[in-house]
């Protein structure tokens, strides 16, 4: 019998329901610390975010990785808003854990004040019982019937900081208690090989690891060092030029599939801020391209450049029906 199942806030389904996946993305990001990079980062408009869900439906989607996790955007009562507007149409995973340090104060915030393994138990809450409405912002917890189907950590450019160690440990801690995935924010795609090395010495499934953000150091020996551990890299962002043409970002994939890394490859499109989305940037009157971009022009250069239609089904669907399958707690 199969009894490996996903966990989407509008309940537990089996891997092969997910269809067509994009791994990493956004469709609400009710302000918090990113806002101090960018006020881009913005973005609470339900019907901006229906519309586009629909838009990347319409393109042939089904499932959508929301990665935001508690204090950094994540809006859990907007979120589920959503998910019951496509409830039979759409699924949405949404995230617990961390992001990377920079968003959490060294000295005071709770990440660094409370006991590992009190927050662990915070963490397993959040995927068990439901997630708090808050996003564990305030003193009070309060959860809904939604859980949490993935944990995410962040590390920075170039260095893992002792807080984001102190995250990763906690993530390991919770897989290993729940079987949850767990995906890395990399800060331009750095510190894969070592983070992905971190959470395998912790006792981490090297299934349930997936690296997010590498498109953003477009190295292919890299990746097919990082491969070479069985994790799953997330290639999250074709349409953004200012890192590179989807060209290059295309042809390194084909060249790992070349290699024989079909099956661990996913593809996402990361549109975290709201001018990366098409429904948003149409509130304020502009035109740009949004996540569906994967499906209706990232895909067809994929096959211009010699990807098979099988190969393109591996990244879209059944890769993500194995990286994104709880496992077996222990
Ligand atoms: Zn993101």
């Amino acid at each position: 019998m199969n009894n490996k199942f996903v966990r989407t806030v509008l309940g537990d389904i089996s891997p092969e329901e997910m269809g067509v996946v994009d791994c990493h993305d956004h469709l609400i990001k009710n302000g918090g610390p990113e806002m101090s990079e960018h006020i881009d980062f913005l973005m609470i408009d339900i019907e901006a975010a229906k519309k586009e869900l629909s838009l990347f439906v319409k393109a042939g989607g089904k499932t959508m990785v929301t990665m935001d996790p508690p204090n950094v955007g994540r809006d859990v009562s907007r979120m589920l808003e959503i998910a019951n507007h496509f409830k039979g149409k759409a699924h949405i995973i949404m995230a617990t854990g961390f992001h990377k340090a920079k968003f959490y104060d060294k000295y005071c915030s709770w990440l660094k004040t409370v006991d590992e393994d009190k927050i662990v138990e915070m963490m397993i809450a959040e995927i068990q019982e439901g997630m708090d409405i808050h996003s564990y912002n305030g003193p009070v917890v309060e959860r809904v019937k939604a859980k949490a189907g993935i944990i995410k950590v962040g590390t920075s450019y170039g260095v893992i900081d002792p807080l984001e160690q102190k995250s990763i440990r906690i993530a390991a801690k919770t897989h290993i208690k729940t079987g949850c995935p767990i995906l890395i924010h990399t800060q331009l795609g750095t510190m894969a090989y070592e983070v992905a090395i971190m959470l395998i010495n912790l006792g981490v499934d090297a299934s349930s690891i997936i690296l997010s953000h590498l498109n953003k150091n477009p190295d292919k020996y890299y990746y097919k060092k990082i491969c070479k551990l069985n994790v799953f890299i997330a290639f999250d962002g074709p349409d953004r030029v200012k890192y590179l043409p989807d060209s290059t970002l295309a042809e390194n994939i084909k060249w790992l599939i070349d290699n024989g890394y079909q099956k661990q490859i996913l593809l996402a499109m990361d549109a975290g801020r709201f001018y990366y989305q098409t429904s948003y940037s149409e509130t304020k009157g502009f035109k740009t391209y949004g996540i569906s971009y994967m499906l209706t022009h990232f895909v067809p250069l994929l096959k211009e450049i010699g990807v098979s239609q099988e190969q393109i089904n591996d990244m879209l669907i059944n890769n993500p029906q194995v990286a994104l399958a709880f496992k077996k707690a222990k």
